[in-house]
């Protein structure tokens, strides 16, 4: 029996981990389980997975969680201090990585420390601190397996290959929900246009990531630290069909392509029982359902954000830090209808330009560089 930890079970690729989990009764048992404020889905988890302990981010909810799970003998706690103590905890093997945002970082580096397996959907993590983390898993050799989709297709093209032959990495992307929008209808763009994704459904931060390609191009800072490889030899094409999940380009001048339906149980279940295979897909896939699968350029005009991102990326040190940081105040204010979907870009472009920069940041400096960017963009916002 694996025994798992998941952070963030509330959300979108929680609720589908659960899923993998409930099909696979066998394989893992659950001892812990993280969320922020559904306190009412996480107890239901809880006693449907028999788990060990909860822990409900906000402390708010700390009582009724408590009160909901009082005939069990599950340990209830709260607090981000006690996600770090489930995120280490001697109790599980794998720790699962589904929380959203800049608060993924420590879990995710308490728990490679304790020599844990890392499933990784918290792309943040690898944003903020790619470095860090990569040489703590190294170190520990301890395994991250990507949930996100594109780098679990690129994984799988790796299988078996030579690190040496590889010439590119081709990230694929939607488009997003705005794809059909030109760029002069961009300024009026509101948090419910934007959220309407063509393919996938998420959680409401990556849906703007994805709308503002800010999310591709932390794909790319994400690819950069997984597979060790320079940034100028991870591409991005536009795919609306979201079927070829990403392709690797080989020496030789081969390519390999992952495809299948756009879900993310598939991901999910490839780095939970990797080096196996789920047994049963989700739904079959058929080629002939897709006979056309289209590829073309991304407009750097209309999504500036992609080139922000390598631009962060060639700066180092701090600077992903500081675009996460900003992004994440500004899409919170984009979808409270705070600041407009242009706003967005403003604030990033406003925090890199004035943060202060540490070329060699320690775990502690990135906490300091993303409450900078935090302020910096709510200063450009109130600016506004
Ligand atoms: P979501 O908003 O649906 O769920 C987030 C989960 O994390 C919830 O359970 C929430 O309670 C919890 N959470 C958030 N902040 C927390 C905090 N501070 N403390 C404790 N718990 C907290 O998000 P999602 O769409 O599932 O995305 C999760 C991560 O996976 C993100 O990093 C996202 O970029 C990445 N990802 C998601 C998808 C997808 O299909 N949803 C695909 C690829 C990558
Ligand atoms: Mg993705």
């Amino acid at each position: 029996m694996e025994r798992l930890t998941i952070l963030g079970s509330t959300g979108s690729i929680g609720t589908q981990t659960l899923d993998i989990v409930r099909r696979n009764p066998e394989r893992f048992h659950i001892t812990s389980l993280v969320a922020h404020s559904r306190w009412q889905e996480l107890a239901q988890q809880a006693r449907e997975f028999e788990v060990e302990s909860v822990v409900i981010g906000d402390k708010s909810h700390y009582r009724e969680l408590q009160e909901a799970l009082k005939d069990t003998r599950i340990e209830v706690m709260a607090g981000s201090e006690a996600i770090e103590e489930v995120a280490r905890s001697y109790r599980s093997d794998t720790v699962v990585n589904a929380l959203v945002g800049y608060a993924g970082l420590h879990p995710t580096y308490l728990a490679i420390e304790s020599g844990k397996r890392i499933a990784l959907a918290n792309k943040e993590t690898l944003v903020v601190g790619g470095d860090i983390i990569m040489g703590a898993a190294k170190r520990k050799g301890v395994e991250i397996l990507p949930i996100d989709s594109e780098h679990s297709a690129i994984m799988q093209c790796l299988e078996g290959e030579n690190r040496r032959s590889i010439r590119n990495l081709i990230i694929t992307c939607s488009g997003g929900a705005l794809r059909n929008i030109s760029r002069e209808e961009l300024a009026g763009v509101t948090p419910e246009m934007a959220l309407k994704h063509p393919q996938w459904s998420m959680g409401a931060k990556i849906t703007i990531d994805s709308a503002t390609l800010v999310n591709k191009g932390f794909e790319v800072i994400e690819a950069r630290w997984l597979f060790d490889i320079e940034p100028e030899r991870i591409k991005v094409v536009i795919h609306p069909q979201s079927i070829v999940h990403s392709m690797v380009e080989f020496t030789d001048g081969s390519v390999k392509a992952q495809l299948g339906n756009a879900d993310m149980h598939t991901p999910i279940s490839y780095a939970l029982l990797y080096p196996e295979r789920s047994k049963e897909a989700m739904e079959s896939f058929s080629i002939l359902d897709y006979p056309t699968l289209t590829f073309a350029e991304v407009d750097r005009v209309k999504y500036p954000a992609l080139d922000i991102a390598y631009e962060s990326l060639s700066r180092g040190g701090t600077a992903p830090c500081t675009m996460n940081g900003a992004n994440e105040v500004a899409v919170a204010a984009f979808l409270n209808h705070k600041c407009s979907y242009l706003d967005i870009v403003g604030a990033i472009r406003y925090a890199l330009d004035n943060a202060s920069f540490e070329a060699r940041p320690t775990l502690t400096t990135y906490d300091e560089a993303n409450d900078e960017a935090r302020e910096l963009a709510e200063r450009y916002l109130q600016r506004r």
